[in-house]
C-alpha cells in the first residue's frame, strides 16, 4: 500500500454503537477478506494495552490502500476517520505519535540560547506536544508506540544536528522551563486570588517591579484575578512566565486582547530577556506584524490539524513569513496553500461607492464627574462598507457602538437614528450547554441552506465542530462561532470586536473573506475593531481612528480613507512601516532606521 500514508481514528467521535461498522463493511481489502479495518479488541493481544474502547475501530496502515480510497473516511458517519497520503517529501519518521491511528508530529523546533524562535502555523499542529518533548515532560517515541519511549533513541536520532546538545541537557533533567498558556480566558478557572497573589510567586529573577510597571498591571494589582478583563489577563500572564529564572521560556501567542502599544511593548520584553544572555525564547504568533519584530529565525509548521503536523528546519524570519504568506515552502519543496495571501501597496478604494446608511454629528459623551469622556467628530457611514476601528484599549470604541444602538444617549448631539446592531464582544463567553448546530440554528432560519453554508460556514471552518458542545470549543472555535453568529443576525449594523484573537493565520484571512462577502452581498456595512494591522489592511474600505488618552478621554475621526487613516493612526503610535522587496508585505520599520525617519518625514506611514 501507499506507504507514506497514515490512518487516524479520532476516539472521541468513532461512535460503534451508533454505526453499524459501516467503515468496515465497505472497506475494499476488508471485502476481500484482509484485516484492514477491525476493532481494537480484535487487533490487541490480551492485556496490551492501548488507547480507545474495545470496540472502536484499528485501521492497519500497511494494508490500507490510502487516500485515493477513503470510502471509509465518506461512510463514517460521525467524521471519525482520516486517511492521509503524506507528502513524499517528509524524509524522516515522526518524533512522536500519541498512539496507533493518532496524531503525528515530524521534527522539533530548536531553542536556541540568547534568541528569540517563532513559530509559524495552524492551531491543533503539535506545537503544544513539542514544548512538552523539549521541555522534557514528554518522551518522543519516534512513531513506535508499540515499543518503549526512551531519550537515548531520540537523542541517537538527533545526533549531528542542532538539536543533540539542547536534548542531552534534557536527558540530564538540566533544562528548566516557564510556559505561558494560550487561553489565558481558563487562568481565573484555575486560580482563586487577586493578582498580586498570582505575581508574587514568580518573582525569581528580582524583576516583576519592572515588569509590573511596563505592563502597566499597577492599577489591577489587588484586584481578584476572576474579576480583570482579557487585556489585562494577558499581561499578567506575560508578568508571571517573564519574572520566572529558566532556561527555555514558551510563550503561546502574546497578543490576543493587546492593543499594537501594548503588543510592541510585549515583544520588546521578550527581546531583552532573550539579550540578557543564556536563555531561549520560543514563541507561537499569529498576528505576523508582530511575529516579525519578535523572532529571530522562524520554523513554520504545516500539515492537518488533529492528524499530523510538521516543524520545518529553521528559517530566517523573513523569508519564513514571505513562504508561508506565498502558500510555498522553498527548501522543504511544499505547497501548503493554493493561492498567496498578498497585500495592496498603495492605497486601495479610493472613494466608497455605496449609499449612505447614516450621517451623524459631531457628538459628545461622559462617564460621571471626571470619568472617561469621548468626543467624536460627525461623519457618514455607507452600505456595503467595512469600518475599521482602531485606536488603544479603554479609548471609547464599544461607548461610541453603544450610542449608535441607541442604548448609551450622547450628552451633546443628537442621533436621530437607532440602528439594529448585531454585535461580537471581544471576551466571548458563551457557555451554554448547547450544540453549536442548535446554537446557530436558533439565530437564524437560513441555518443548514446552502447559501449560509457558503457565505458563512464554511469560511469559518464550522463543519467539523457542529456536533460539539458549546463549553468543549477551543478559543479559536469559539471565536468563528461568534463571528458566525452575529453575521447570523438581521441587523443593520454589524459590529465586530477583534475577531482576529486565538485565529490562525489561515482563519484570519478566511474569516476577513467571509466578513467581505457578507457586506458586499447584504448591503450591510460592518464595523470590524482589530489590533492586527494586516487583518485591518485586508479588511477595510476606510477607518476610523481613535486617539486620546485610555481610560481618560478619547476622540474619534470621521471615516476617512484609508492612506489618511493608517497615517493618522500610525503616527499617534510613532511606527512606521516599509514594504517588503519581494512581496510587498508591511512590516515594522526599526525606530529612528533611515527609512523610518525619511517616512516620517514625508508623513507616509505605511502606504507608498
Ligand atoms: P497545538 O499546540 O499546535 O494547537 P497540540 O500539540 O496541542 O497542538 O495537539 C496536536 C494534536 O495532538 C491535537 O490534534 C490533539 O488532539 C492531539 N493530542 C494532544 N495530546 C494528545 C494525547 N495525549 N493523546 C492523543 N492525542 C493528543
Ligand atoms: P474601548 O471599547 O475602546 O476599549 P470603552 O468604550 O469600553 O473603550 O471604554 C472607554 C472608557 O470608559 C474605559 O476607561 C472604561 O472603563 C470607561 N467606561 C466604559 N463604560 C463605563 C460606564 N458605564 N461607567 C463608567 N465608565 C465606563
Ligand atoms: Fe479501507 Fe483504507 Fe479504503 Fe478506509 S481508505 S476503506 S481503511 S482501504
Amino acid at each position: 500500500m501507499a506507504d507514506d500514508s497514515i490512518a487516524v481514528v479520532d476516539l472521541d467521535r468513532c461512535q460503534p454503537d451508533r454505526c453499524n461498522y459501516e467503515c468496515a463493511n465497505f472497506c475494499p481489502p476488508n471485502r476481500t477478506g484482509k484485516d484492514c479495518i477491525v476493532t481494537r479488541d480484535e487487533h490487541y493481544e490480551e492485556n496490551e494495552p492501548y488507547d480507545g474502547a474495545p470496540d472502536q475501530v484499528w485501521i492497519s496502515e500497511e494494508i490500507c490502500l490510502g487516500e485515493t480510497c477513503g470510502i471509509c473516511v465518506e461512510k463514517c458517519p460521525f467524521d471519525a476517520i482520516e486517511i492521509i497520503n503524506l507528502p513524499s517529501e517528509l524524509e524522516n519518521d515522526p518524533v512522536h505519535r500519541y498512539g496507533d491511528n493518532a496524531f503525528a508530529l515530524y521534527g522539533l523546533p530548536v531553542p536556541e540560547a540568547g534568541s528569540v524562535t517563532g513559530i509559524l502555523g495552524p492551531n491543533g499542529i503539535g506545537k503544544s506536544t513539542a514544548v512538552k518533548m523539549l521541555s522534557g515532560e514528554l518522551t518522543p517515541n519516534l512513531g513506535r508506540h508499540d515499543e518503549e519511549a526512551n531519550w537515548d533513541a531520540v537523542l541517537d536520532r538527533f545526533r549531528g544536528t542542532e538539536l543533540q546538545n539542547y536534548v542531552e541537557k534534557v536527558i540530564e533533567g538540566e533544562v528548566t522551563v516557564a510556559r505561558k498558556p494560550q487561553y489565558v480566558d481558563q487562568i481565573p478557572k484555575q486560580f482563586d486570588g487577586n493578582t498580586r497573589e498570582l505575581l508574587e510567586v514568580t518573582d525569581e529573577r528580582g524583576e516583576l517591579d519592572y515588569l509590573i510597571e511596563r505592563l502597566n498591571i499597577a492599577p489591577v494589582m489587588d484586584q481578584d484575578i476572576d474579576s480583570i478583563s482579557g487585556g489585562e489577563l494577558q499581561r499578567v500572564a506575560l508578568a508571571a512566565t517573564l519574572a520566572r529564572d529558566v532556561d527555555f521560556y514558551f510563550l503561546d501567542e502574546i497578543t490576543p486582547y493587546l492593543d499594537i502599544g501594548q503588543r510592541m511593548t510585549a515583544a520588546r520584553l521578550i527581546r531583552e530577556l532573550a539579550e540578557d544572555g543564556e536563555r531561549s525564547m520560543m514563541v507561537v504568533e499569529h498576528d505576523l506584524a508582530i511575529l516579525d519584530l519578535l523572532a529571530d529565525t522562524l520554523h513554520v509548521t504545516y500539515g492537518q490539524p488533529g492528524a499530523y503536523g510538521v516543524v520545518t528546519d529553521p528559517k530566517s524570519v523573513r523569508n519564513g513569513i514571505n513562504e508561508y504568506l506565498k502558500g510555498y515552502l522553498d527548501n522543504e519543496n511544499m505547497r501548503i496553500r493554493p493561492n498567496a495571501i498578498t497585500f495592496e501597496e498603495h492605497a486601495p478604494r479610493e472613494s466608497v461607492s455605496g449609499r449612505p446608511l447614516v450621517e451623524y454629528p459631531d457628538l459628545r459623551k461622559s462617564y460621571g464627574e471626571g470619568e472617561f469622556s469621548l468626543e467624536v467628530d460627525s461623519g457618514t457611514i455607507f452600505e456595503s462598507e467595512v469600518l475599521g476601528i482602531v485606536g488603544p484599549n479603554g479609548i471609547g470604541k464599544s461607548t461610541l457602538a453603544k450610542m449608535f444602538a441607541g442604548g448609551l444617549e450622547p450628552d451633546e448631539g443628537e442621533l436621530d437614528f437607532r440602528l439594529d446592531i448585531a454585535y461580537k464582544p471581544q471576551y466571548i463567553d458563551i457557555d451554554q450547554p448547547m450544540r453549536v448546530d442548535a446554537f446557530l440554528a436558533s439565530i437564524t432560519d437560513q441555518f443548514g441552506s446552502s447559501y449560509w453554508d457558503t457565505e458563512v460556514a464554511r469560511p469559518l471552518q464550522l463543519d467539523p465542530i457542529m456536533e460539539q458542545n458549546l463549553t468543549d470549543l477551543s478559543g479559536g472555535e469559539r471565536q468563528r462561532v461568534a463571528i458566525a453568529a452575529c453575521l447570523s443576525e438581521d441587523a443593520d449594523l454589524y459590529v465586530l470586536d477583534e475577531p482576529s484573537a486565538h485565529l490562525d493565520v489561515e482563519q484570519r484571512v478566511q474569516a476577513t473573506t467571509a466578513i467581505r462577502r457578507y457586506a458586499e452581498n447584504h448591503d450591510a456595512t460592518v464595523m470590524v475593531i482589530d489590533h492586527d494591522i494586516y487583518m485591518v489592511d485586508l479588511l477595510a474600505d476606510r477607518l476610523i481612528v481613535f486617539d486620546g488618552e485610555p481610560a481618560e478621554h478619547g476622540h474619534a475621526s470621521p471615516p476617512q480613507e484609508m492612506r489618511e487613516g493608517m497615517n493618522d493612526f500610525l503616527a499617534d503610535l510613532d511606527i512606521t512601516f516599509r514594504r517588503d522587496e519581494r512581496t510587498g508585505r508591511p512590516r515594522i520599520n526599526k525606530p529612528d532606521s533611515q527609512l523610518d525617519r525619511e517616512q516620517k518625514r514625508e508623513g507616509e506611514y505605511y502606504y507608498s
